[in-house]
This record gives structure tokens, sequence and C-alpha cells, in this order.
């Protein structure tokens, strides 16, 4: 009644579109209620005929639940005038978003009619037909992938990108029809082959052979960056058999007749993908050098793989949805996490995040861990555990160190060195690549984010004390330093490092209103040198990698030799041999000191030292210095020079530094520059 006397663009009467989306649902095993709601799905939006009231009277309160929100949806997106086009957009993809996860039915009508829409979309305007289907490949197939409907999804992506990227897909499609006649044979005769390998040696199962779905081949060519000519791997074949072991039987006789290509093998049974797929993978290189793909499944993981949750519900009493469903709170959690951590980044997150084109990497135990494309060793960490991720002081790839910021690769062992007094900083946003680990970031720095000011403001406040040669101690019941708080209107110490840490308050001027005699003439120079420290393994008999933190009395670097000392805060800190302070301790406390070496694989390592530097002053020695040490690769992570004239050094002044590097000879061959630099008189690496 609703849609009476209302046709289609396509000339067909308006009712072909709500019976197809319910037929669609019924396919996914949907619920009468989901069903219900599919026939009925446009009656409200479209000539506002029936209303919600209506429908509740007629159908329940679930049915009018459903389509109010699929109706809401629509609506919602392009009616609110006073946003920009882009604040719509994200704006109504939030809305969306939760409303479609408060009943995940919603999500299932939702993509059915998405689907039903792409299916006859022939007769709409090219413009309109392309933005529908570019929200189907960043919302609405990432979700499908997400609930595991395999088989919708894989629908979803080839009729949009026939809409969305619509001269690709042509050129695609033509490429592969070239080559139409060599894969149907090619295809034909390796199913041949691997039915009669299976046969003898006494194996059942069906085969299947395909040309790859085309929106796979273009994500394959804009990822590898090649043309359509250079994609060999397009054809894959699947292979369903009874049971788990024959899954491994038929790959193990696959491997004998053909070679696998090295880093293609997957196996997603042992370690199945978030939204549940199993199955074996692996690509090998056929007759005359043809690379194939071949997927290897049971006929029940099969029909897990095609239609996802709707499988697991399915196999679950028939009882049909049950909304506290491990699998559908585990996915409303992680929507709800992307939706809340995303501004304007809203679509791009949800397609990243959902249909990752996953890697997967391995813990030191061996167990497979996927993660998105584009993934570092903190995605990881987080990946693992939140505690690991927030005290992750460094990664070693396949037992090396490497920086936070490498990006992975599919095989690679992975191994995180966590560190309880590391903790998280605003650079690791940038290092983060994942959704999760930034919300986590995110998250823990927004707790913490006092603590840190303080930390960073005490840091500041006595590094500049120093200046006026002063310590905290000193300072504490110093009534100048009381009275210099009250002007500030700080009420205790803490507050005024929060305030320093925040950049509201200048130490510096702050001291200086106090103690503001001595002043010097100064140049302070800070260059933005971005340095991310890890700490660096070292043996200790034998035990190696172990945990331990560098003297800041002597900064000894790999290639010193060096002594540890265990105390009681910090664990093993690590000397230079020849470190007076060692020497005192070690007579004092033998028993606590202890011989440690260098781990001599670990080249990766950065370390940070201070040098003090005499200079005759002369115009430009300063630049002469720092160009050097830079033109030695090396970072400078601050410089401050003075002039010591008015201390009866004549004139002399001190440059002092703190530089960034990777080993001793590295650290020697900086030395070694900067002494050849006309009017530098010595050198000293310990800050005095
Ligand atoms: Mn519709």
């Amino acid at each position: 009644m609703a849609h009476e006397g209302v046709l289609r663009r396509d000339g067909q009467p308006y009712l072909s579109h709500p019976m197809n989306v319910a037929n669609i649902l019924a396919d996914l095993k949907m619920d009468d209620i989901g069903i219900v709601a599919g026939f009925l799905h446009d009656v409200v939006e479209d000539n506002h005929a029936v209303s919600i009231e209506a429908i509740k009277k007629n159908f329940g309160e679930e049915v009018a639940g459903i389509v109010d929100a699929v109706t809401k949806i629509e609506k919602d997106i392009f009616s609110d005038e006073s946003l920009t086009k882009e604040e719509v957009e994200v704006e109504s993809l939030r809305k969306l978003i939760l409303a479609m996860i408060d009943d995940i039915r919603v999500i299932f009508v939702k993509i059915a009619d998405r689907l039903h829409n792409l299916r006859t979309m022939e007769s709409m305007p090219p413009e309109k037909a392309r933005k529908k289907a570019q929200e189907c490949l960043q919302i609405f197939a990432p979700i499908a992938n997400r609930l595991g409907l395999g088989k919708i999804k894989n629908e979803l992506e080839d009729l949009a990108f026939k809409y969305a990227y619509p001269e690709d897909y042509e050129m695609i499609k033509i490429a592969l029809q070239e080559k139409r006649s060599y894969s149907e044979n090619f295809i034909e005769d390796i199913k041949k082959q691997i039915m009669e390998l299976m046969t003898a040696n006494g194996l059942k199962g069906e085969i299947s052979g395909r040309v790859k779905h085309l929106y796979s081949i273009y994500n394959k060519i804009l990822r590898q960056n090649i043309t359509v000519n250079e994609v060999y791997d397009y054809m894959a074949f699947r292979i369903l058999v009874p049971e788990e072991r024959d899954c491994y039987a038929v790959m193990g006789l696959i491997h004998s007749k053909w070679n696998l290509i090295p880093g293609r093998l997957k196996d997603f049974i042992s370690n199945p993908k978030e939204n549940g797929y199993k199955s074996l993978h692996t690509s090998v290189i056929g007759p005359s050098g043809q690379p194939f793909e071949i997927q290897i499944r049971t006929y029940k993981m099969h029909v897990e793989a095609e239609e996802g949750i709707a499988a697991h519900w399915k196999y679950k009493d028939g009882k049909g949805i049950d909304e506290k469903d491990d699998y559908i709170i585990k996915f409303r959690e992680e929507i709800k996490e992307i939706v809340s951590q995303s501004g304007s980044d809203l679509a791009s997150n949800l397609n990243r995040d959902l249909h990752p084109k996953d890697i997967y990497v391995l813990t030191p135990q061996g167990k497979i861990i996927h993660l998105p494309r584009g993934s570092t060793p903190l995605d990881f960490a987080y990946h693992i555990h939140t505690e690991v991720g927030n005290h992750c002081a460094g990664a070693k790839i396949d037992g090396k160190m490497v920086p936070l910021k490498t990006e992975l690769k599919s095989g690679q062992r992975v191994e995180i060195i966590k560190n309880p007094s590391v903790h998280p900083s605003h650079d690791w946003l940038d290092i983060a690549f994942t959704t999760r680990a930034k919300s986590k970031i995110k998250t823990w720095l927004a707790q913490n984010e006092k603590i840190l000011a303080i930390e960073r403001g005490k840091e500041v406040f006595e590094r500049e004390l120093r200046r006026f040669k002063k310590s905290t101690k000193d300072i504490e019941k110093d009534p100048d330093i009381q009275e210099g708080l009250k002007k500030a209107a700080v009420p205790d110490i803490d507050s005024l490092y929060a305030e320093i840490g925040y950049g509201k308050i200048d130490a510096r001027a702050f001291l200086k209103r106090i103690y503001a005699e001595e002043e010097k003439e100064e140049v302070h120079i800070k260059q933005g040198a971005t340095r991310k420290s890890f700490p660096v393994p070292v043996s200790l008999g034998g035990e190696s990698d172990y945990l331990f933190n560098i003297a800041k009395c002597c900064n000894p670097v790999v290639g010193d030799q060096i002594k540890g000392y265990f105390t009681k805060g910090k664990g093993l800190v690590v000397h230079r041999a020849t470190c007076s302070n060692i020497k005192r301790l070690s007579e004092l406390f033998p028993e606590r000191t202890a011989n440690v070496s260098w781990n001599e694989e670990s080249n990766e390592n950065i370390f940070e030292i201070p040098l003090s530097i005499t200079v005759k002053n002369r115009r430009g020695v300063l630049g002469d210095v720092t160009s050097l040490v830079s033109s030695a690769n090396a970072d400078i992570i601050s410089c401050d020079a003075k002039s010591l004239e008015k201390q009866g050094m004549g004139e002399k002044g001190i440059i002092k530094l703190k530089i960034v590097v990777k080993n001793k000879s590295h650290f020697l061959k900086i030395i070694d520059k900067i002494s050849q630099v006309e009017g530098v008189v010595s050198i000293s690496r310990n800050a005095p």
C-alpha cells in the first residue's frame, strides 16, 4: 500500500526493492523480525504514507525500532543544512554507525538495502551512483567484512568498484577478458591435476577455480604500484574437504607438486582472523611459471567464511540473533572505539580498521598476530596488552633492535622490551597506526597529563636552578621561593612544576625575578632534534637483554668498557669502567657490582651524551661546532653557550651540547671533528 503506484528509475514497481532486500536478509538467515523490517524499510522514508506508530501497532516494537533507525540514517545524512558538506558526512556517518550498532539487525537491513541498490544502479545518474558506491566501499564493505560476510563483502566491492571508479574498473575488466581463454584452460587443467592428486592419496573434496574478484586485483595494483599486466597471481582455487586434518594433508600434497612462494603460506586455521575467518592460504608457482593462490578449508569453515556472523548464530541452537553473543559484543566495542576516537577521519579509520589489508607477525612464543598493514611495533605492543603498550621501551624484529616507528612486515617475529619507567608520550600518536593503539595512548595521556607536566616542569626547573648554583633541596624552605610562588599565584611547588610543564610559566624568568644577580650573557639554542630512545641490551654473565639504565655520571656508549652496579631503585646501572663513581661504589659494595658487556649484535642503539667544550671566543665558533656535529650524522638535542669572560677566564667560552650517538666509534668520530675546529681548547664528556 505504501509503495503503490511508485516506480523505480528502471521502471520496475518500487515494491520489487523491499522484496529483494527481504530476500537477501532471508539468505543471510536473518530472524523474522529482521526480515519483516527489510520489507518495511522504505515505507516511512519515501512518502511518509506510514508512521512509525502504525508499524509499531501492526508489527511490534522491535520492527518499528529497526525501521525507525534505518529511516533516520537516510534522512539525517543530507537534511541538516546548517552543516558544511563535510560535516554532514562525518556527523551523519557517526550517527549512522551508532544507530546501527544499537540493534545489529539495523546493519543487516542497511547492507541488504545497499547491496540491492548496487545491483540495480544502472539507471542512476553517474554522479549519484559514484557517491553511493564510494560510501559502500568506505563503510558498508568494511563492516560486512568485519562481520565475516565474505560473500556479500565481495559482491559489494565489485559492484561498487564499477560505479566508484568506472575507468579503472573497465581497464581491469578488459585486461582480464583478454586473458580469458588462457585462464579458463588453466583453471580446468589445475583443477584436474589437484583432483587426481587428492584421489591418488585417498582424499575427498571439491575444487573450484576462478579469477580473483576485480576489486582485490585493483587494490593489489594500487598497493604495489604495478600495471594490470603485471598482476600475475590473479587466479585462485578453493578446495573444500570434510575434516580439518584433510586441509593440512591437501596442502602438503600441493607443496610437493608445485613450489610454494615464500611468505604466502598463512594458517588461519590455528590462528583465525579477528572476524573468525578460518582457512589455509598458500600461493605456488604452477606449470610454465604461472603463479596461483589456493585456499583450503572444511565445508563448515567455508559456510562460516561466506556467511560470517550469520553462520555463527545459525549454529547456536537455531535461536537467531543473541545480542549477548561475544562476537556481537566485541564488534560493538570495536566500532564504538573507532567512532569515539575519530574526527573527520572517521570514514578512513573505519575502512582501515575494519577492513585491514592484514599482515601477520609472530610473538616470541610463535603465536600469530594479525595487524593492519602499516602497523608498527607499538601497535603490536598494544594489541598484546594495554600494559605492554604503555611500558613499551623498545622492540626487536627477528632479534634486532629497531626504532618503534618501523613498519612491520608479514612473517616477522616481534618482541617488545618493557620497562616500567617508560610511558606513553605525545609523539607516540604519530608512531601508532591503529585506532586501538592511538586510543589507548590518548587515554593514558589524558589520565596522566598533569603528572607528565610536573615531571617535565621539574626537569626544566632543576636545569634552570643549576644556573644559579642551587638545587631543589636548597629551595624547599627558601622564603624567596615561597614569595615567588605567591606572586605567580600557584599554591605549591608541584603546581609550579605543572605550570612550567604546560609552558604557562617560564622557569628562567621565574628564577630571575628571585635570584637576579649574576645572570651571564647567554645564547640558548634548541634544535628540533627528534629522538626515540630505547634501552640497549647488555650481557650479564651470558644473560643478554638485561634491562638496565645508563649512568648519568659517565654516559657510556657501545664500545666503552663497562661495569654494572645494582641499585635499589633503578635496577642495574651501567657505568664506564673508568668512572670514579663506580670505582668508589665497587670498593664500598663489591657484592653489588657486576661484570657486564655490550651485546654487540645490537647496533641500532641511541645514546645521549652531554659534552662540555671549552673554546676561545671567536665569531662563528659555535656554528662551526654544531654544523660539524650534524655533518657526522649526530642529532643535537640541546645546546647552550656562554662566555666566561666575566668570571676572569679571559676570552674563553663554554659550549654545552647534548648529542645523540650510535656507538663509541661514532662518538670518537664526532669528538675528532670537533677538536679540529679552530678555537676549541678542550672537550669533556662529563657534564661538569
Ligand atoms: Mn531501500
